[in-house]
This record gives structure tokens, sequence and C-alpha cells, in this order.
């Protein structure tokens, strides 16, 4: 069992719902952490239990880094919006840096999504 960090910005969380859904099998032998809404959303949709850390922009991006940092995650799947400016800009770029520096398996979009969930 894997331990599975789940984030998306606000334009694509429906998105990533409809990946969980689609991939609720498998995601379902995992331990599910999320950031507060996107957890939120995808217990709604897909009824898979997610352990909700704050919001994003209320910190829960910096949760994240520091589960990485603790060697507490295992994969992060994180739906960046590439076209929309985010007010924690800064948090977003400290998980990605972190899961960089720690070699964490980290997906940005749906095709590397499908990649690390074959991978682990
Ligand atoms: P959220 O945070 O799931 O609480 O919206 C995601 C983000 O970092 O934007």
């Amino acid at each position: 069992m894997s331990r599975i960090g789940l984030v998306a910005h606000d334009d694509k969380k429906e998105e990533l719902v409809a990946w969980s859904l689609k991939h609720r099998d498998k995601l379902a032998l995992h331990e599910l952490w999320g950031t507060g809404t996107t957890g939120g959303r995808i217990v709604a949709g897909t009824g898979l239990p997610v352990t909700r850390l704050l919001s994003g922009p209320l910190g829960g991006d910096a949760q994240l880094g520091a589960m990485i940092a603790e060697g507490r995650l295992d994969a992060l799947i994180f739906f960046v919006d590439p076209l929309t400016a985010q007010p924690h800009d800064v948090d977003v770029k400290a998980l990605i840096r972190l899961a960089t520096l720690y070699n964490t398996l980290f997906a940005v979009n749906q095709s590397s999504a499908d990649a690390v969930l074959a991978a682990i």
C-alpha cells in the first residue's frame, strides 16, 4: 500500500475527480491524502476515503510538502492549472521543489498520473 497525495487547482478539480472515479478500484488499495477542497470533492465524487488536510491556500500544500520531507508520502498527484495565477504560488513551488528533491513519484496531469498509478 502506498500513501498518495491528491491535489488539483480549481479549474482542474473536476478532471481529477473524473480521473479518480476512473481509477477508483486501484486507488482504493492505497492510503489517500488530499488538500481540503480537492479531498472533499474526491470523497463526494467517488466515495473513496481521503484524509483531508488544510485547503491549499491555507497551508495544505505546505502540509503535503512536510509529509514528503518526513518520508510519509510515496506519490503525489497534483493537477496543476498552468493558465491561472495562484495566490499561494510560493507554496505550490515549495511542494514541487520537495517532491523533486526527495525523488517522489510525481504526476502533474492525467497521462503522468496514469503512469504513476501503474508504477505503484
Ligand atoms: P484545495 O487546494 O484542494 O484546498 O483547493 C488545492 C490548491 O493547492 O490549490
